[in-house]
């Protein structure tokens, strides 16, 4: 009896350790859905399509919402249909203070009830906490990273339609490479990819998604984006919100294979 009294602790202390030590080991996965967009994907799941964007993140027993779309209604609705589970929402990042990223930050506070922390650009910190006060909202200013492994490229300054701003946008450093997302872009996809290659030398980026924002573009103002997509070796691509409907058809055309289409309720893994 003695000596089970001793032996007992230590089994179970072993087994925690080892227990950790194996999740550690064990990469975790990621899954991106898209749960606000203007771009509709299959549209027999009866999701709400509203202007805007809006991604959930999920990594193990975790996940947080990137941007909130412009509808807070919309947005609930849409979590619901895509039956996420929204008690996982650890943080909710947005990537800057346009209506169509922010309009839905009441309907993430109620989901995640009040928990979930706002990272958000920190120049528009105070004014986004004016709009919706009672939330904890840390301003970010540097690189930096949120949760482990999750990274903000910090704010990036934007002149759009002569006023300015910043925004962020989000990098996963996974093992194998960098997985970008972005809101609108208004800082320039190019810009965002070269600003994460810059955080993390040497890693190649595997996947960029969100809003490009090359609505304004000629044919071959996008070819030369898409080329330097190409000379940063970026692996794949996942255009949508505000990326134009002419600039998405070509980069279809033109990357094939690694073209994705991550509209409302699409998803991926990683
Ligand atoms: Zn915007
Ligand atoms: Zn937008």
């Amino acid at each position: 009896m003695c000596v089970f009294k001793f032996i007992f602790p230590f089994v179970i202390f072993l087994t925690i350790i080892c227990g950790n030590k194996m999740a550690q080991n064990n990469p975790i996965d990621y899954k991106i859905t898209i749960v606000y967009n203007n771009i509709p994907g299959d549209t027999t799941k009866g999701l709400s399509t509203g202007f805007g964007f809006s991604a959930w993140l999920e990594f193990g027993d975790d996940a947080l919402l990137f941007d909130t779309g412009g509808d807070y209604v919309n947005l609930g609705d849409n979590l619901e249909k895509l039956k996420i589970d929204y008690k996982k929402m650890k943080a909710v990042f947005i990537s800057h203070n346009h209506w169509d990223h922010v309009y839905g930050i009441p309907t993430a506070m109620g989901a995640s009830k009040g928990i979930a922390k706002v990272y958000a650009p920190a120049k528009s910190a105070k004014s986004i906490l004016e709009q919706y006060p009672r939330m904890t909202i840390e301003g970010i200013v540097e690189a930096k990273e949120i949760l482990p492994n999750i990274w903000s490229t910090g704010e990036m300054e934007v002149t759009y339609r002569e006023i300015i701003f910043t925004e962020q946008s989000m990098i996963i450093n996974k093992e194998g490479g960098l997985y970008i997302i972005t809101g609108c872009s208004h800082a320039g996809i190019i810009e965002i990819v070269k600003k994460a290659k810059s955080m993390f030398p040497g890693k190649v980026v595997k996947f960029v998604t969100g809003g490009f924002h090359l609505n304004q573009l000629g044919d071959d103002e996008v070819m030369k984006i898409s080329n330097q997509f190409v000379e940063l070796g970026v692996e794949k691509i996942a255009p949508s919100h505000c990326t134009g409907s002419r600039a998405i058809e070509l980069f279809e055309e033109e990357w094939k294979g690694n073209f994705m289409r991550m509209n409302l309720g699409d998803n991926y893994s990683f």
